[in-house]
């Protein structure tokens, strides 16, 4: 019997050999002994939830991204829906937010009855288009939800100043972004409220969690209610009126994120700068290697914005290429690169199809882009070794498709 050899340079999909021999995910959290310690010692305390650590993780967080205040949630989802409660969202009022987003962006508008209304991305950043979101204000907007994707900060200044003109609240969700800078200033100094995740892909990690920053004490206040059962707790009131005495003003959630992971949360705040430092270095070897991949568009970075890096997801230019994206998504798996694809556009998912009457086709700029990303292995905890690994899986099956 005779086989037919099979190339060093053969696709894994074709039998050849993988780049690597384990898989390299998208995304990973670091955990370290102090980290464990941290939490060790909460579960030996006697406060697993609404103690100490919760403020202390709070106040370090509102330090690091420059806001006058930080509610913790048990998730960035949960943080999405208390900022949409104390924006004012309710039954009739429509927020504009962006296709090319987790779907929890736009849930968390429906959460309160409100319409979401999406506006098309721009071509680089793919982040909301200020004129688009112009074009989609109505009597009814009342808040604005950028997303700053991938990492990059969406461009504010112009969102900010419609918001203004109109009377808008802009909630940013920079669930990608802890750490990303626009103009200068730190992400959660500048917008009305910013949201954050701390799931394992993320910069920084509680298992679960999610902050909301803010420099609007009114804000604070409303979000604080919220996470609690909408409970009041001033001190001082109940102080006046007996131990046992509280009040409930407001319909809210338990949305709470216990000491036991707070105490986590503190530990890895403290590598933030480190985690950014590492992305940073990543993405940057990404983008030099790419440079030499004709087929292959690296994410643009605007002159205003210092990215976080959450994804490095990249276009295809399917132009020059044999295949479509699914097929060099399936060629890079089989090597053993855990790649993923942020965002199918929220619109496109059935329950919006079928609820709001979307078939494709609304958003062109978003869904073009849908066609061509690919996200490429990024988190901090990478060695070199596995950045080249991605870098030669790309190479490999770029070469080998081309047109
Ligand atoms: C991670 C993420 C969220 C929040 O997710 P949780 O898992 O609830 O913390 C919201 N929006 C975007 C864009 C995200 O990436």
């Amino acid at each position: 019997m005779t086989t037919t050899p099979v190339s060093p340079q053969a696709l894994a999909i074709n039998g050849g050999s993988p780049v690597r021999a384990t898989f390299l995910p998208y995304g990973r959290q670091s955990v370290d002994e102090a980290d464990i310690q941290a939490v060790v010692d909460v579960l030996r305390s006697d406060w697993l939830t609404t103690g100490p650590k919760v403020a202390e993780f709070e106040e370090a967080f509102a330090a690091r991204v420059g806001a006058a205040h930080a509610v913790s949630f048990s998730s960035g989802t949960a943080a999405l829906h208390a900022a949409a409660f104390a924006a004012g969202l309710k039954s009739g009022d429509e927020a504009i937010t962006t296709p090319l987003t987790f779907a929890a962006t736009a849930n968390c508008v429906l959460y309160q009855g409100a319409t979401p209304v999406f506006a098309d991305i721009r071509g680089d950043t793919l982040t909301l288009d200020p004129e688009q979101v112009e074009n989609k204000i109505s009597p009814r907007t009342r808040a604005i939800l950028p997303v700053d994707y991938a990492g990059h900060p969406v461009d504010l200044m112009p969102i900010l100043e419609i918001a203004r003109r109109h009377k808008l609240v802009v909630i940013e969700d920079a669930c990608h972004a802890l750490g990303a800078e626009y103009g200068g200033r730190p992400l959660g100094s500048i917008a009305d409220m910013t949201v954050f995740s701390f799931h394992p892909v993320k910069h920084i990690t509680t298992g679960e969690g999610g902050m909301v920053a803010t420099n609007d004490a009114k804000f604070a206040e409303t979000l604080r209610r919220f996470r609690n059962h909408g409970i009041s707790s001033d001190a001082r009131q109940r102080q006046s009126a007996g131990q046992w005495h509280y009040e409930m003003v407001l319909l809210g959630f338990n949305y709470r994120l216990p000491d036991i992971v707070c105490a986590l949360g503190i530990q890895q705040l403290k590598r933030l700068d480190a985690n950014l430092a590492r992305r940073r270095e990543i993405a940057a070897h990404y983008t030099a290697a790419f440079r030499e991949i004709p087929a292959v568009i690296p994410p643009a970075v605007r002159p205003e914005a210092n990215p976080a890096w959450h994804l490095y997801p990249i276009r295809l230019d399917l132009e020059k290429l044999t295949v479509d994206r699914a097929e060099v998504f399936r060629a890079l798996r089989a090597e053993n690169i855990g790649v993923n694809v942020h965002y199918i556009p929220v619109h496109l998912h059935p329950y919006y199809r079928e609820r709001f009457g979307y078939k494709g086709g609304e958003f062109p700029v978003a869904e073009d882009a849908y066609g061509r990303l690919i996200s490429l292995p990024m988190f901090h905890g990478m060695s070199d070794q596995d950045v080249d690994d991605a870098v030669q899986a790309v190479s490999k099956i770029a070469e080998h498709f081309r047109r």
